[in-house]
C-alpha cells in the first residue's frame, strides 16, 4: 500500500513517464498517466473511474493508469502532445481546436497525433451568479465581477469564445478573475466575484458547493448567438441542467456545451489505448454507477459524438470487434 503511494506520486511528478527503472515498481507495468481538472469538477473522478476498472486487472494486462489533477482540457491537450501525459480528458470543443490548430491551439498549429479514445457526459456551460448580484443571463455579465477561468481550463477556452461571440471584451466586466475550478465557487460566496463560469457535467461538487453554500443561481445561457453557435458547430449541443438537481434551483435552466471526451496521441501503443477501452466498455454498467454524471451514457453515442480527431486505432479494434463501428 504505502509502496504503491509513493510510486503514484513518483509518476505524478515525472508527468507520467513509464517508471520501469523504478525499485519501486515491478518491471512488467506499463504506467498510463490521465490528465483531468479541478478536484471538485467530473473530470477528475472520470479519471478515477477509469482508473479503478483498468487497475483491478493489471495482474492480468499489467497496465496501472494513474490520475493527475490539471488545470483543464486545454492543458490536458497540450501536455499530451508534449509527451508529459499519456491520456486525458478534454472538451468535444477544445477537440477539435487542437486537432486543426485553431483557438487556443492556433500559435501550435494542427496537432496531427491527436487521437479520439471515446466520448463521455455532456458538460453544459454552466453559469452561476450570486443571487444580490441581479444577473439573470449570460447576457447580464458586463459590468459584473466574472471569474473567467484558469487558462488550460475548457471554460476559459469556451467563454472566450463566447465573449468573442457577443462582442465582449475582459474591459466590458468590472473585475475579471482567473481563478481555479476548484476555488471558484468559495470566491462567488466570500462575495469576491458575481459570477463564475464552468463547463462541466451535471451533478458536480462545484456547484453543489455554490447554491448550498449561499444559494448562488443558475443562469440560463441562449438566444440567437447561441443557436447560431450550435448549428454551426457539431461538437456542441443544446442542454438542460434539470431544475431540483441543486438546491435553490427548482427550474430548468437552458444552456448549450461541448461533450467531455478521453483522448491520447497515436503514439500512445494499440495495446495501452484497447486495455483501457475494454476496461470501461466491458463493465459500462459499474462505470455508470461510478458517478451520477454518467448515468445516461450509452455505448453507440460514446463511440460517435463530440469524436473530431480520428479515433486511436487500439480503440478502433475494440469497438470493431464489438460491432459499435464498422
Ligand atoms: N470542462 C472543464 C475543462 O475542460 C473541466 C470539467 C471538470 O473538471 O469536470 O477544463
Amino acid at each position: 500500500m504505502h509502496k504503491f503511494a509513493a510510486t503514484a506520486c513518483a509518476v505524478a511528478v515525472m508527468g507520467g513517464m513509464a517508471l520501469s527503472g523504478s525499485p519501486a515498481v515491478a518491471q512488467s507495468d506499463t504506467f498510463v498517466s490521465i490528465g483531468t481538472g479541478g478536484v471538485t469538477g467530473v473530470y477528475y473522478p472520470t479519471g478515477g473511474a477509469i482508473q479503478r476498472l483498468v487497475n483491478r486487472g493489471r495482474g492480468e494486462h499489467g497496465i496501472r493508469v494513474a490520475v493527475e489533477s490539471t488545470g483543464g482540457s486545454v492543458f490536458n491537450l497540450n501536455a499530451i502532445r508534449q509527451g508529459e501525459l499519456d491520456m486525458g480528458v478534454a472538451q468535444s470543443d477544445q477537440q477539435y481546436n487542437a486537432f486543426n490548430g485553431v483557438g487556443p491551439f492556433e500559435e501550435q498549429g494542427p496537432f496531427e497525433e491527436l487521437r479520439a479514445v471515446f466520448s463521455l457526459h455532456g458538460e453544459p456551460f454552466t453559469v452561476v451568479a450570486r443571487a444580490d448580484s441581479g444577473i439573470e443571463t449570460f447576457e447580464d455579465l458586463p459590468g459584473h465581477r466574472v471569474n473567467i477561468g484558469n487558462p488550460g481550463s475548457g471554460q476559459r477556452a469556451t467563454m472566450e469564445r463566447l465573449m468573442e461571440l457577443y462582442g465582449w471584451t475582459e474591459d466590458d466586466f468590472s473585475q475579471v478573475s482567473e481563478l481555479q475550478s476548484s476555488e471558484q465557487s468559495q470566491a462567488l460566496c466570500d462575495n469576491n466575484v458575481d459570477a463564475i463560469v464552468f463547463t462541466v457535467g451535471h451533478p458536480n461538487g462545484s456547484i453543489q458547493e455554490a447554491t448550498t453554500t449561499c444559494e448562488a443561481v443558475l443562469v440560463p445561457v441562449a438566444g440567437e448567438l447561441i443557436d447560431g453557435l450550435v448549428e454551426e458547430n457539431p461538437y456542441y449541443a443544446y442542454t438542460v441542467i434539470p431544475g431540483g438537481m441543486y438546491e435553490n434551483n427548482p427550474e430548468d435552466v437552458r444552456t448549450f456545451g461541448p461533450k467531455a471526451t478521453l483522448v491520447t496521441s497515436a503514439d500512445l501503443g494499440n495495446e495501452v489505448v484497447y486495455t483501457v477501452v475494454s476496461a470501461v466498455f466491458d463493465n459500462l454498467d459499474d462505470f455508470r454507477r461510478l458517478h451520477p454524471a454518467f448515468s445516461t451514457l450509452n455505448p453507440e453515442e460514446m463511440v460517435r459524438d463530440g469524436l473530431s480527431a480520428p479515433l486511436h486505432d487500439g480503440a478502433a479494434e475494440y469497438f470493431r470487434e464489438h460491432d459499435l463501428i464498422d
